[in-house]
């Protein structure tokens, strides 16, 4: 049984009898069982899939209509809500919550009988770039397991990239889901804010977060968001993209697009081998007939800074509700009054969750705000007014997606920093609401370098057409676990 298929090979190999959902399952069961102990993608794993199988294969057999996922293998990352399943934001704090009810992405993905393997591992509450702020343990990256995997939706990325099943979904806020996808060479896609809904997404900011799928191929990305994208009451920001096929037309090719080469993310403290990889990817681009030129967006010299300061504002705020009265573990409230027990309960958030709540107490507070909570916000206005204006010249904006290689696990948790600044390419298509995904491209000594493309809001097809004529570029190993 070749577990490396894409999800339109398995829908196909299930529609025309090939394989049995049963069978691929099982495998993906006893796979997922024989890696884990390497790899720590899951935080639990769904132990009645085989009998989600077992009934979808009837449903084959009797001639009964069947959803267009035909079985297919999803991990979700633990954020996203999944009625009577346990959703944890890989936090102690909520260690014991089952949620009671779907979000909108798990209706519809249920409806189309995909099946859920399990909820897999992030930084707690989504905070974090490498999946090492887990208050259950970090996971290891397929392709060399003393690096991190990227983060947050660093499960995600390694359950796809193991092939522990065929797509997942993450969640995005500042490159959560472009960032472990490019660290483990699998596609990621972060799409245009609102296109789709946050319902059940627990938040972290979201003002710029959106959930997105990881899968092997773009053409796949592009299948699942045909299910899950689209307007939801539940969601009031989301938008109706009339029903679009993002699959029909991909191969329409990039003839004649010009495609903006953003300079600020190709300078200073950029690997060597993800500069030459992106030049590559020029090159390769050019020879599809894309026209590429160097464009200087000189706001995102400030955009880590003003992502960083919106997102704890709104984390401060969001996690507010975590006082351990509504959400949170037992203990008796005798002794307390009522500062010192909201202090003890959040004693079991992580250090990094820690620091933003700080951070977003302080940034917007009364006489500060002017300075740190405003600015931030002019900045992300210039920004979007700089992004906005260069669309009306390119169609297209490109960049690598992580200007360094997948780092060693411990190399950077002590230095927050540091940190921070490995998102200077991706916290843009956040702050300004820009649909963009990342493609594997290259491998440098056996990590994996992926590279982005952006495009303008509710361009996300144009985008997909595109990455997926520089997908059909690129052959790459296979990872060897
Ligand atoms: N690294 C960024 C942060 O920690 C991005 C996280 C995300 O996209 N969820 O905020």
């Amino acid at each position: 049984m070749n577990l490396k298929i894409s999800a339109l090979q398995f829908v196909e190999d299930v529609k025309t009898g090939n394989i049995s959902v049963e069978d691929f399952i099982g495998k993906t069961m006893e796979h997922i069982d024989k890696v884990e102990p390497k790899l720590h993608a899951f935080l639990e794993i769904n132990r009645n899939s085989l009998d989600d199988a077992r009934t979808i294969d009837k449903k084959i057999k009797s001639g009964e209509k069947v959803g267009s996922c035909f079985g297919m293998p999803i991990s979700i990352k633990d954020n996203i809500c999944i009625k009577n399943s346990k959703t944890t934001c890989a936090s102690k704090m909520l260690e014991n919550f089952v949620a009671p009810y779907d979000a909108t992405v798990i209706k519809k993905l249920k409806e189309q009988d995909a099946i859920f393997v399990g909820k897999v591992n992030l930084d707690e509450f989504a905070m974090g770039l490498s999946t090492e702020f887990s208050a259950y343990g970090p996971s290891k990256n397929p392709w060399n397991t003393e690096h991190v995997p990227g983060g947050s939706s660093g499960g995600s990325a390694v359950s796809v990239s193991a092939f522990e099943c065929i797509a997942s979904l993450g969640s995005d806020t500042g490159g959560s889901v472009r960032n472990p996808a490019s660290f483990c060479s699998v596609v990621g896609y972060k799409p245009t804010y609102g296109l789709i809904s946050r319902y059940g997404l627990i938040s972290y900011a979201n003002s710029i977060e959106q959930i997105g799928p990881l899968t092997r191929t773009v053409k796949d990305t592009a299948f699942l968001l045909n299910i899950i994208s689209g307007i939801d009451s539940n969601d009031n920001t989301t938008i109706d993209n009339k029903n679009e096929d993002y699959l029909s037309q991909i191969d329409e090719g990039i003839e004649g697009k010009k495609i903006g080469i953003i300079k600020e993310m190709m300078g200073e403290g950029i690997d060597k081998s993800v500069l030459s990889a992106t030049n590559e990817a020029i090159s390769k681009l050019e020879s599809l007939g894309a026209k590429c030129e160097e464009v200087s967006l000189d706001m995102v010299k400030y955009s880590v800074a003003a992502y960083y300061t919106i997102t704890a504002t709104e984390a401060g705020s969001n996690l507010a509700r975590y006082d351990n009265l509504r959400y949170g573990y037992e203990f008796p409230v005798e002794g307390f009054e009522f500062n010192s027990y909201i202090t003890k309960s959040r004693k079991n958030l992580g250090p990094e969750v820690t620091r933003r709540m700080i951070i977003g107490g302080f940034v917007p507070s009364a006489g500060h705000a002017g300075k740190y909570f405003l600015k931030a916000l002019k900045v992300k206005s210039k920004l979007t007014k700089q992004i906005n204006d260069a669309f009306t010249k390119f169609d297209l904006l490109m960049s690598p997606t992580v200007p360094i290689l997948p780092f060693k696990l411990g190399e950077k948790i002590n230095d927050p920093v540091a940190l921070f600044l490995v998102d200077v390419n991706t916290v843009t298509a956040n702050l300004t609401g820009k649909p963009a995904i990342s493609i594997p491209f290259s491998i440098s000594n056996g990590l994996p370098i992926g590279i982005q493309l952006m495009a303008n809001s509710m361009q996300d097809k144009a985008l997909l057409q595109a990455a997926h004529a520089l997908e059909s570029t690129v052959k790459l190993p296979e990872v060897q676990i």
